[in-house]
């Protein structure tokens, strides 16, 4: 793998690579980079929302917020480059967005109010007055593709494109299992139970920290009943005839994919 986390350094080199943020957009160079050289931006950037990301192949890849705008670059919204992002380029990004905004909501402690300041050689944000420390949030959210026979479970909100339906989902409540999640999200947005849970892989999804972990299940009873507000309808489709998909980049696509392959 070419971009691997690694625990923040203190020294900047000049080698180093920052990715910027600017009004919660990605800031893109002329040549259509998003990994800026140090050179020229580091009067820019705020010392306060600064992290580092890692290193993509060897070299130190930093996180910065920017107001000012440079000559010659522009800015690309966050959700259109990852949609075409490949999975490295896409672990980079996911973090630069998701530890940005972390920063910026950490800047005071949760149970004092004072500032907060930057804790050496973790990614973390600590209290000088009461020791409260903060660690970058990551919401459990558990997505599922049910299978009932050669048929996948595929349903869509009121905030989806017109014509598209994708896997079910939902956050894991406080003190619940993963398994218990899945059983329960699957009950209340479609009404039915399902059995035989079987975990497939995850991916971060960073709108704005979630992680979503991703399962089959099988069908077991009960008529599909969409969850008033939540799903706007739900279908059993066959491999032949499929409503719009997810991109490919999401999990949710990665499950329906991994369903049609075995099914076709
Ligand atoms: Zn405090």
């Amino acid at each position: 793998m070419r971009f691997v986390i690694t625990p923040p350094r203190e020294a900047r080199a000049e080698s180093d690579l920052f990715v910027l943020l600017h009004k919660g957009d990605i800031v893109v160079s002329a040549s259509g980079s998003y990994l800026h050289p140090v050179s020229g931006i580091s009067p820019l950037l705020k010392p306060s929302a600064l992290s580092m990301l890692g290193e993509w192949h060897g070299v130190a890849v930093w996180v910065g917020v920017i107001d000012d705008l440079p000559q010659g670059v522009t800015t690309a919204g966050v959700r259109s480059l990852l949609m075409m992002a490949s999975p490295d380029e896409f672990t980079v990004l996911a973090r630069a967005v998701q530890l940005t905004h972390w920063l910026e909501q950490h800047r005071f402690c949760g149970r004092c109010g004072t500032a907060t300041m930057a804790i050496e050689g973790e990614m973390a944000r600590g209290c000088p007055a009461c020791g409260l420390r903060a660690y970058p949030r990551i919401s459990p959210c558990i997505i599922v593709l049910v299978r009932r026979g050669r048929e996948a479970l595929l349903a869509r909100s009121p905030q989806f494109a017109p014509g598209r339906y994708s896997t079910l989902a939902g956050f894991i409540e406080a003190g619940e299992t993963v398994e218990d999640a899945v059983h329960r999200e699957v009950f209340e947005e479609v009404g039915v139970r399902i059995d035989n849970l079987r975990y497939v892989s995850s991916q971060s999804w960073p709108f704005p920290h979630s992680l979503m972990l991703g399962f089959e299940a099988d069908y077991v009873r009960g008529d599909i009943t969409p969850q008033p507000g939540e799903i706007e309808d739900a279908q059993w489709w066959t491999p032949e005839a499929l409503p719009d998909l997810p991109p490919s980049v999401s999990i949710s696509r990665l499950l329906i994919d991994r369903w049609l392959a075995h099914n076709r």
